[in-house]
């Protein structure tokens, strides 16, 4: 796959990262996120390709929530609406298997029926669940975001031989064991091995520190709540949410600033 450099949103996402402990790349997939949800209930949804898109793939389980946060009624509505039912029209085949078993199986009578197999129905069961399954894997949203976060990631291990203030800058960033190794295999994607190794090793070493430093923050975070330490929670009062960001990603909820307006 061929990417394109993209420096602007990487230089400003690693400035404002600098020395935090946060991971710059879960920034800017935060970012792309809620551009992805916004363009989703924006008059895209009016447009009869993106309608059709959405018929076909829908969104994952976690978008559809942050798409309801959004508040945007209308559009939520026509999205939700179009794709429910092809959604249903799906699974349908499957549903339908599924409740002729059950009641096949109901339908036995006697004693025998106490010890009747279990397997047809299982099986039934088991392709309903493959259906719905399928149908909850494709996401719009996170397709947007991936494009953009190949784009970022190849930015951010291809920039440092470009411009020699980035290379500077790496050393201070900490990115998520997640983000960590999608950089790494970018680097060994789509750079030379020495290159590559000189990528791997400083944003190992840097990404450490930071995870140190997350650790002890945390650490301390907890001892505060000892009633001896008079509860001063100064410089520390997200750690928490830091140390939860490198496990998880960004967190998938809207923080109270960025909720939209109807
Ligand atoms: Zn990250």
């Amino acid at each position: 796959m061929k990417y394109e450099i993209d420096t602007i949103p990487v230089w400003d996402a690693v400035k404002e990262a600098a020395g935090k402990a946060v991971c710059p790349l879960c920034l800017l997939e935060k970012k792309a996120t809620l551009s992805a949800l916004r363009y989703f209930l924006s008059d895209a949804v009016m447009v009869p390709e993106v309608r059709v898109q959405m018929n076909e793939k829908g969104f994952s389980r976690d978008n559809w929530r942050l798409l309801l946060q959004d508040g945007r009624r209308l559009p939520l509505a026509l999205a939700a609406e179009t794709r429910w039912k092809t959604f249903r029209e799906r699974i349908q085949k499957n549903l339908d298997q599924t409740r002729k078993e059950a009641e096949k199986l109901e339908s036995q009578k006697g004693p025998q029926a106490l010890f009747a197999s279990k397997e047809s129905l299982s099986r039934a069961v088991g392709a309903l669940d493959e259906a719905v399954r399928r149908q909850q894997s494709s996401c719009l949203v996170e397709e947007r975001v991936h494009d953009s976060m190949g784009r970022y990631i190849f930015t951010l291990v291809q920039l440092p031989f470009k411009d020699p203030d980035f290379h500077q800058a790496l050393r201070n960033v900490t990115l998520c064991p997640a983000h960590l190794v999608a950089c790494a295999k970018m680097a060994l994607d789509t750079l030379d091995a020495l290159k590559a190794a000189q990528i791997i090793k400083i944003l190992s070493m840097s990404s450490e520190e930071g995870w140190q430093r997350a650790q002890e923050d945390v650490y301390q975070f907890t001892q505060k709540f000892d009633s001896r330490s008079g509860g001063d929670f100064t410089g520390l009062s997200d750690a928490p949410e830091k140390v939860v960001a490198l496990l998880a990603g960004w967190i998938k909820i809207r923080e109270k600033n960025e909720e939209r307006r109807r």
